[in-house]
């Protein structure tokens, strides 16, 4: 009767059941395989300066090409693996990843900063800077500074003192930090105040529906006051027009990324992109609009 109870209790606290815990044992296993088999991409998308028309970056995306059920995005992958020593693998192939693409890209004079998404499980790792150290040995060619890290505000949610520490640290190498999907945590200010960050981005969600929805625009605006307020550079995602890019300008926010710059592309789509860029004459007018 009390291995029942047990058994109860057990399932009240754990939401999946048997069936559900070894399907998911058998995904991860999966995925540690695609690791392996060099079925994992980064894309990469954008990043627009505003005031002066300039691309500043691109951030790195992960997709699994997946053999069978082809281009899977991450919100298909990243909740399995989540927990499971398999972020930290994904982590650590992503930053050496962008660390050959910026070598590459570099040898054709591309010299854009590549931001690498990092899961909170991962930048709390004991020997999290060590293995970035190890990196960036690797690859000498590529300044540090090259490579930036976006982080959840969850990853302060879990453990402050460490998450400085990791992004102290990081700073100290000359790795800028931004803070993810800023806004979607709770406490999301006081984050700002502790967490020394490089830069804000604003999730896409309130981005996109700002137009629309009034408190989506209340939420943007307040968070490009504070961000202004506190003198931190911030990024607003999900920027799918120019009426969207012309309302963040107004509100004070320079820095855009979204599909209406463009969508993320597989690296060698990039150089070719990036030359026709200058051309798109309708966020040129914007920005000479911005100019005056
Ligand atoms: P994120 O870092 O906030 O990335 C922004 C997401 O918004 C990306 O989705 C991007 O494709 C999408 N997006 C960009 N512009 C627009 C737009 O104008 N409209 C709309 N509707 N969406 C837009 P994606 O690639 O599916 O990635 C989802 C999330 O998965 C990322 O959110 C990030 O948290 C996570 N992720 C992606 N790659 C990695 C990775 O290599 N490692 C880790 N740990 N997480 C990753
Ligand atoms: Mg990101
Ligand atoms: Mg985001
Ligand atoms: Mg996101």
């Amino acid at each position: 009767l009390a291995k029942q109870q047990g058994r109860n209790t057990y399932h009240i606290f754990d939401p999946l059941n048997d069936q559900q815990l070894q399907r998911r044992q058998e995904q991860r296993q999966r995925f540690a395989e695609a690791l392996v088999n060099n079925e994992l991409r980064l894309h990469y998308q954008p990043q627009l300066n505003m005031t002066c028309g300039k691309i500043i970056g691109v951030e790195a995306l992960v997709r699994w090409q997946h053999p069978e059920l082809g281009l899977l995005a991450p919100g298909l992958f990243l909740p399995v693996i989540e927990g499971s020593g398999l972020e930290v693998a994904l982590g650590e192939w992503g930053l050496e990843q962008a660390l050959i693409q910026l070598q590459q890209w570099q040898q054709e004079g591309i010299m854009l900063p590549v931001h690498v998404n990092i899961s909170p499980a991962h930048l709390l790792t004991i020997d999290f800077i060590d293995r970035l150290l190890y990196l960036l040995e690797r690859y000498p060619q590529v300044p540090a500074h090259m490579l930036k890290l976006e982080v959840l505000e969850t990853a302060a949610m879990h453990d402050i003192d460490a998450a400085l520490s990791a992004i102290h640290r990081c700073q100290a190498l000359g790795i800028d930090i931004a803070i993810d999907d800023f806004g979607t945590g709770y406490s999301s200010l006081t984050h700002l105040r502790q967490l020394p960050v490089n830069l804000i981005k604003i999730d896409q969600s309130f981005v996109r529906d700002m137009l629309t929805d009034k408190d989506d625009m209340a939420i943007v605006e307040s968070v490009i006051y504070m961000a202004n307020r506190f003198d931190r550079p911030m990024l607003a995602e999900g920027v799918e027009t120019l009426e969207h890019a012309r309302a963040l300008a107004a509100l004070g926010c320079r820095l855009v990324q979204g599909y209406g710059i463009a969508r993320p592309m597989p690296p060698c789509q990039l150089p070719a992109w990036l030359t026709q860029w200058p051309g798109r004459k309708d966020w040129a007018a914007l920005v000479s609009m911005d100019d005056t």
